[in-house]
């Protein structure tokens, strides 16, 4: 393969939605490609008719889109090698099985849907079919056709001996050819099977290396007997290990909705960064040689090496993955959180035009996804119905008596500030504490109780009276003051 432009192939079958394997599988074809130079193509196999989802071909643009995937042939971008699309390519395949048929190396199957079945039942050796067409006489086959006798074509598979291949993450695998059926290359509709589609395609497009789920693993000899039927070089095979999920009981088992999502998109809904899930799925059976862990795609690029992907299972942790969405937003500028968060924002502030760089102040290190945002600030928008006994609390030394009183004066104090802004609010609330020769705390919680009428918030009494502002801080203290009694 010396001197070959490397080529790699993502060829997903759209049937709804990208999983999270898939991703893996196109990122790892395009780190192979970019990290050789070399091309990254996309084709779409959409010959299962019965699986087929209208919209998936979409999704799996936006998905290599919005993940950074670029590719650089496909249906959108064709070059010499079209059409990328694997219905539009079905009159491409039946020749190239008629010339193994010339060759002596496959042969039309008239038997009949009774008699496979029938066959079923028997221990054929070869796995079901008895190969009873593998040598018909001539004159047979001639008045069969003649007569249009539906037939697929099947492979003569070798009888004996074995086939070996070296997969570039599990090695060396061999399987006793006396195990393999004459497989079927052209169905009785004249269209290919699967097996025989993907290595004309892959072959007729030039691929160097193909990257796939180990599922593909045990069908590969049959692919590799196809490629030297047809004396074409094999491409180098990287089958990537399952990704696994752990139940509540600590069991692994193959990922699974029951696990979280599982797809892309869903993960993205949920507040997951593009960035961060493929800087995780990078990771999903693949280590660097150093133990970086957060990577731009132009470092996974440069980083990237076929030997660092492991055959043993991967788990997808979820709580990892929200680690690094973490990272990835606390690497934000100020500006860039605000303007995703914005819609977050703006989700439950619906009415109040607040300084959003303050909310961000009081958000961007403790956030971990987008999506808790809501939950975190809908205090802004409206005061939340609470109970006095919210103004207890023991760490802050504040129970039903001292509370009243640090809130009106808290509210006498502030009402008097000529400028309200964060350093003038903090300075009047602390030195207010120094008076009263009380804690800190005992001043601060009930004033942001009283701000923003729960227990948890972001940011302290500070900072959230001054996002709320002069008029609206001030009538949030009367209400506690009359909450609690006065
Ligand atoms: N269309 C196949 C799938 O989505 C692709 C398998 C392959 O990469 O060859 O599973």
């Amino acid at each position: 393969m010396q001197n070959k432009k490397v080529r790699t192939r993502f060829a997903p079958s759209p049937t709804g939605f990208m999983h999270i394997g898939n991703l893996r599988t196109a990122l790892y074809e395009y780190l192979v490609a970019k990290s050789n130079d070399g091309d990254f193509v996309l084709r779409i196999e959409d010959t299962d008719r019965e699986r087929y989802v209208d919209t998936a071909v979409d999704v799996i643009y936006k998905t290599l889109e919005s993940a950074g995937l670029q590719h650089d042939e496909g249906p959108d971008k064709p070059k010499e090698y079209g059409p990328y699309v694997q219905s539009e390519r079905l009159d491409m395949y039946k020749p190239y099985a008629e010339q193994l048929i010339k060759e002596g190396k496959a042969y039309r199957c008239f038997c009949s849907k009774e008699r496979l079945e029938s066959l079923k039942d028997d221990d054929t050796p070869g796995g079901g079919y008895d190969r009873h067409c593998r040598d018909l006489p001539q004159e047979e086959i001639d008045r069969l056709l003649a007569e249009g006798v539906p037939y697929v074509i099947r492979q003569k598979m070798p009888l004996d001996g074995k086939t070996t291949f070296t997969d570039a993450v599990f090695g060396e695998i061999t399987v006793e050819n006396s195990e393999l059926q004459d497989q079927i290359l052209i169905k009785t509709d004249g269209y290919p099977t699967y097996n025989f589609a993907n290595v004309i395609d892959d072959h007729t497009m030039n691929i160097t290396h193909v990257v796939r789920g180990s599922e593909y693993l045990s069908s590969t000899p049959k692919y590799n007997l196809l490629y030297e039927a047809f004396g074409w070089e094999i491409p180098t095979y990287i089958h990537l290990p399952l990704i696994m999920g752990k139940d509540a009981d600590g069991n692994i088992a193959k990922l699974s909705k029951r696990h979280g999502s599982t797809g892309f998109e869903d993960l993205v809904n949920e507040g997951y960064l593009p960035q961060a899930i493929i800087n995780y799925v990078a990771l999903l059976g693949w280590c660097p040689e150093n133990n970086q862990e957060i990577f731009t795609l132009e470092e996974l690029t440069k980083a990237f090496k076929i030997e660092g992907i492991s055959k043993s299972p991967s788990i997808f942790d979820y709580d990892k993955l929200e680690w690094f969405n973490a990272e990835y937003i606390r690497r934000m500028s100020a500006d860039e959180f605000t303007r995703y968060a914005m819609p977050y924002y703006k989700e439950v502030v619906k009415t109040k035009d607040l300084d959003w760089n303050k909310v961000t102040d009081i958000l961007h290190q403790r956030v971990t996804k987008f999506t808790q945002i809501p939950e975190m600030i809908d205090f802004l928008e409206a005061l939340p119905e609470y109970e006095a006994d919210m103004f207890v609390n023991k760490k802050s030394k504040t129970n039903l008596e001292n509370a009243p009183v640090m809130l009106s004066k808290v509210t006498e104090n502030l009402k008097s500030l000529e400028s309200w802004d964060k350093d003038s609010i903090h300075d009047c609330l602390i030195n207010l504490a120094a008076e009263l020769e009380v804690k800190n705390g005992t001043v601060m919680w009930p004033a942001r109780i009283a701000a923003a009428g729960k227990k948890v918030t972001p940011g302290g009494a500070v900072e959230i009276l001054d996002i709320l502002g002069r008029e609206e801080s001030l009538k949030r203290l009367e209400t506690g003051l009359e909450k609690l009694g006065n």
